[in-house]
């Protein structure tokens, strides 16, 4: 019996070694720009974008740094030493993670942290999930464990998911919440709903960058932007589906969600399009080794830059202290970031908080406005 484990795990190695040869012989391919795509459904909202870039194979490319990922390179990385390995394990600091409870359970707009880059946002009264990982993800690292919040969070009205890596679209959270809320509505970059409609039968939308998705009301509205980025989950399924970030407008309030993102000029890109961005919610973990990381991951240098690109009023940090997916030491990023908003005098815009934590809106006339007719409608309509 041993003696056939044993030659079970040597075929499987062999098989496993020569796939990851095949790929990395395969991996010679450039990333050029054939064609560009939409959702012809959905607005487009900048008039001279021509369309989302996709190359010869179909798969999506950046449209400023066009990028294949390489599995050499992750190789390369996993098999190089980590310079800073003893300063991580030494590393005792943990983010706080406090009770969602209150928040979730009032009719408050505003920002909840679930951890790295998961947020319950509540705005104009409707319920909004960003990339929501509940409790331990598979195959992840954790430096904390989050309980899942789902059996406080009385209801969603839509999820929003930058991009297919497994910290940020999770095949179980997805499920949990698909089952609990059946109404919910899915929205993602091109072809994500090709993934979604294996998991879940809910109303699912996708939209390539600068479009407008369509919404069932007012309240609230959600478009789709680029980022520096790529996506895969499997061995085969590089940049088959799409990545990007979100503006969510609503009561006065705009709202920037990063997702994943290496710096460039689509923060400017944004601001010119979005002047008054109040929240940027950005991250700025999971940049170490730089080599590696660069090209799909802010540094918390480049977070403050791409926030004083985007002229908004507040960077909210993400994407750091709950997984552990990188080389630096987990309180390295909040660290680095304060020491660099401090240096350019913007200390007062930074407003980083625990998981679980929410942050109510500022009031402002219109915000006032929206409440006061929300009330007036909920009068009219209790059961609504
Ligand atoms: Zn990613
Ligand atoms: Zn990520």
């Amino acid at each position: 019996m041993r003696k056939f484990l044993i030659a079970i795990a040597v075929v499987f190695a062999f098989v496993l070694l020569t796939v990851l040869i095949a790929i990395v012989v395969s991996e010679n391919d450039k990333a050029v720009i054939e064609k560009r795509v939409r959702n012809e459904n959905l607005l487009t909202i900048k008039s001279d974008w021509k369309g989302t870039p996709v190359d010869a194979k179909g798969r999506f490319i950046n449209h400023e740094f066009p990028f294949l990922p390489k599995v050499k390179d992750l190789l390369a990385w996993q098999l190089s030493g980590n310079p800073q390995k003893e300063e991580k394990q030494t590393d005792a600091e943990r983010l706080k993670i406090l009770d969602p409870t209150e928040f979730l359970q009032s009719e408050t707009d505003g920002i909840l942290w679930l951890g790295h880059a998961g947020f319950f946002i509540r705005l104009n009264g409707k319920n909004i999930l960003l990339d929501p990982v509940f409790g331990k993800p598979p195959l992840v690292r954790t430096f904390v464990d989050v309980p899942s919040p789902l059996e406080k969070i009385k209801r969603v009205d839509y999820v929003l998911l930058s991009h297919d890596h497994r910290d940020h679209c999770d095949e179980e959270t997805v499920k949990q919440i698909a089952n609990k809320f059946p109404q919910a509505k899915f929205y993602a970059g091109l072809r994500m709903d090709e993934l979604l409609k294996d998991w879940i039968p809910n109303e699912t939308q996708t939209a390539g960058w600068f479009q407008q998705f369509k919404l069932p009301d007012e309240n609230v509205k959600i478009y789709f932007l680029p980022v520096r980025h790529w996506c895969r989950r499997g061995l085969f399924d590089t940049n088959e589906r799409l990545w990007g970030g979100y503006i969510i407008q609503g009561a006065g309030e705009t709202i920037y969600f990063s997702g994943d993102s290496g710096y460039g000029s689509h923060y400017k890109e944004t601001a010119a399009l979005f002047p008054e961005i109040d929240y940027f919610l950005i991250g700025i973990g999971a940049y170490k080794p730089r080599w590696f990381m660069e090209p799909n991951h802010n540094s918390p240098e480049d977070a403050v830059q791409a926030f004083v690109d985007a002229r908004a009023k507040f960077l909210v940090p993400m994407h750091f202290g709950r997984f552990d997916l990188s080389d630096e030491p987990p309180s390295e990023p909040l660290k680095t970031l304060n020491e660099r908003a401090w240096e350019m005098n913007l200390s007062d815009k930074i407003k980083a908080l625990n998981i679980n934590e929410s942050l109510v809106f500022e009031i402002t006339d219109e915000h006032r406005q929206t409440q006061m007719e929300r009330k007036m409608i909920r009068k009219f309509y209790p059961k609504d």
